[in-house]
């Protein structure tokens, strides 16, 4: 009985069995290339990246060239960050799964055959099975807005960036994350361009986005999305680039890059 307790001992809150750990989330790269002619054996399929954690299955993003693989990836949920083709247009083959994307993704792709759609605010988080996902508005394309997703297990949170110039808030989006997915267009030479109406689009550097996590902190990340030139140096050569750029960036930041069919676990 509570009111038995002699006052000096602190009573501890009572804690649900679930809150106890956090389960790790198992990531599956089922594409890693971006919109490009590039290709190779390793980066050949559009984006498409797979989170599980306690028997659910998020698909972030299902590119042009992974239609027909919905079978085979077998997700609960999907994600889908903006409208271009090689985020969203795997979604022809249509599904009745709940599809997530913001409300002008979902109007830019009203033609796809999806049944169950369900439109993300900015910055407001929504429960998709264990995970609370937040869509986080980012600077890319005039045409096709996109979001990147700040994504929450438990005390543990994992931001994709899918494309991305800057996020918009890049306080909110990153402050406190443990894990970032990130944008690998290029490694140093900016793809950023200007738009006639004075935005920027296009994809900022894994140099720059390697600088942003070292300001948040954050010491564990990935690259996918791979365009021109990363593709074309191979991978070995790849991978030794992109951990250079992150030991060159205090505190250094552990580099995965991704592959298609890569499995790997990320965690607290
Ligand atoms: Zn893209
Ligand atoms: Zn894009």
């Amino acid at each position: 009985m509570r009111g038995e307790l002699p006052p000096e001992i602190p009573e501890a809150p009572p804690k649900p069995a679930f809150l106890l750990y956090t389960v790790p989330v198992r990531l599956t790269f089922f594409g890693t290339r971006g919109y490009v002619e590039e290709s190779s054996r390793t980066h050949s399929g559009h984006s498409a990246i797979l989170l599980e954690a306690n028997r659910f299955r998020l698909l972030c993003d299902f590119g042009e060239n992974r239609k027909g693989l919905l079978a085979k990836i077998r997700p609960d949920a999907i994600f889908v960050s903006h409208a271009h083709p090689d985020h969203g247009w795997g979604l022809w083959e249509g599904t009745d799964l709940p599809v997530y994307a913001s409300a002008v993704t979902h109007e830019i792709l009203k033609e796809l055959p999806l049944l169950n759609r369900v439109v993300v605010e900015p910055r407001e988080e929504v429960a998709i099975g264990p995970f609370r996902l937040a869509a986080h508005p980012t600077i890319h394309s005039v045409r096709c807005p996109a979001v990147g997703a700040r994504i929450a297990l438990d005390d543990f949170t994992f931001v994709y960036s899918a494309d991305i110039v800057a996020f918009e808030d890049p306080d909110a989006a990153l402050a406190g994350a443990d894990f970032y997915l990130g944008d690998g267009s290029t490694l140093t030479g900016s793809l950023v361009r200007r738009h006639p109406s004075g935005v920027l689009i296009g994809h900022t550097t894994v140099r720059a986005q390697l600088g942003w996590l070292a300001r948040h902190g954050i010491v564990r990340a990935a690259f996918s999305h791979f365009g021109r030139g990363p593709i074309a140096m191979g991978d070995e050569a790849l991978r030794d680039a992109v951990e250079r750029l992150a030991a060159a960036n205090p505190p250094g930041c552990a580099v995965t890059v991704a592959e298609d069919g890569l499995e790997m676990e990320v965690g607290p």
